[in-house]
C-alpha cells in the first residue's frame, strides 16, 4: 500500500503564489501524484518577526520514493525555485518540509519524520487539519485536529485563498 505523505509548502519572498504553484508543478512532475491540497493561509513569520508574511499550504502526495530520496528531490526543487540558504529563518522563495510519511518514524542526520515541530505551529496544523483531521501522529498518538486544538501557538493564521 502507498503511504500518505504530507508536505508543508511555505513562501515569503518574491511572487509567493507563483512559488507555491511552481513547487506543486515540480512535485507532480518529479515526485508523485498530489492527492489533496489544503487552502492557502497567510501567517506572520515565525522565529523572526521583522520579515514579510508567509503563505503556507499542506498537500498529500503518493510516491514510491523512500524518505531520504524524497527529501533530496524536495531540496532540488527548493534550489531550482531559487532559495538561497543563507540566513536561518530568513526570507525564502520556497520551503518544503516533510510532515508525515505514513506511520514511519525516521531519525537520521538529515531527516526527522514526523517533523519534530509540527505540533507547535498553527501555520502547519491549520492546513494539515483541513485535509487530514483524522490522521494520527505515530508518536504522539493524537489526530491532527486534536493537535490543533491543543496547540498553544498564538501566531495569527488567516485564510488567503
Ligand atoms: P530549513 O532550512 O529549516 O528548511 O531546514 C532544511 C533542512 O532540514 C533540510 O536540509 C533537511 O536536511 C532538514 N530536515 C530535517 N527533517 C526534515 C523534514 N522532516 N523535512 C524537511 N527537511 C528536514
Amino acid at each position: 500500500m502507498t503511504e500518505s505523505i504530507y508536505i508543508l509548502l511555505g513562501s515569503n519572498k518574491g511572487d509567493r503564489l507563483k512559488n507555491l504553484d511552481s513547487a506543486l508543478q515540480q512535485i507532480s512532475l518529479h515526485i508523485g501524484k498530489i492527492t489533496q491540497k489544503s487552502s492557502i493561509y497567510e501567517t506572520a513569520a515565525w522565529g523572526k518577526t521583522d520579515q514579510s508574511a508567509f503563505l503556507n499550504r499542506v498537500i498529500e502526495i503518493e510516491s514510491k520514493l523512500l524518505p531520504e530520496a524524497l527529501l533530496d528531490k524536495l531540496l532540488e526543487i527548493e534550489r531550482s525555485i531559487g532559495r538561497l540558504r543563507t540566513e536561518r529563518w530568513g526570507p525564502r522563495e520556497i520551503d518544503l518540509d516533510i510532515l508525515f510519511f505514513g506511520d514511519l518514524e525516521v531519525t537520521s542526520e538529515h531527516l526527522q519524520v514526523p517533523h519534530p515541530a509540527l505540533q507547535n505551529r498553527r501555520f502547519t496544523l491549520i492546513p494539515l487539519a483541513e485535509i487530514a483531521p483524522n490522521f494520527i501522529h505515530p508518536i504522539l498518538h493524537k489526530n491532527c485536529l486534536q493537535l490543533l486544538n491543543e496547540c498553544t501557538d498564538t501566531l495569527e493564521v488567516t485564510k488567503f485563498l
